[in-house]
């Protein structure tokens, strides 16, 4: 398992830095956000270190989604966001990737859990989404 000296999610899965774990397999470690914005905001992370979700081989992965299945249901959240942030610009604080589980209760409004502004769209012609298409495509 790779890992970094000073990463604190790093630290948090060898047991170095005390968390609420709630879960873990070979290759995943899950425990409470110590910041939640919601009543059973937890994180699931790879134990392998990698920055962005880009830099994880393949194999991390498997463990990912049935963890994140066990604990949206252990929060009894009917509604739900997973949040997955890569890059400061895009609100990553911490270079370990996680998956947040963050529930959200139906009445809750913008008091409670993730609020989202979906933002305005932007101005791009169907020729520039399609250049953009053609682009993205030749890079597959
Ligand atoms: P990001 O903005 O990088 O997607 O989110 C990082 C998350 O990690 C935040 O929600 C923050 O509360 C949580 N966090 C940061 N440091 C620690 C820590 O030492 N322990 C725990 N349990 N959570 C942490
Ligand atoms: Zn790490």
């Amino acid at each position: 398992m790779a890992s970094l000296a000073s990463c604190i999610f790093c630290k948090i899965i060898k047991g170095e830095i005390p968390s609420m774990k709630l879960l873990e397999t070979e290759s995943v470690f899950a425990f409470m956000d110590i910041g939640p914005i919601a009543k059973g905001h937890c994180l699931v992370i790879p134990k392998h270190h990698a920055a962005k979700l880009t830099d994880l081989p393949d194999d991390q992965m498997a463990d990912i989604l049935p963890t994140i299945k066990k604990l949206a249901a252990a929060t009894g959240a009917e509604n739900y966001n997973i949040l997955q942030n890569n890059g400061r610009p895009a609100h990553q604080v911490v270079d370990h990737v996680h998956f947040h589980i963050i529930p959200k209760p139906a009445d809750a409004g913008d008091k409670e859990g993730l609020v989202i502004g979906w933002p305005t769209q932007k101005d791009l012609s169907k020729d520039d989404i399609n250049k953009i298409f053609e682009e993205m495509k030749s890079k597959l």
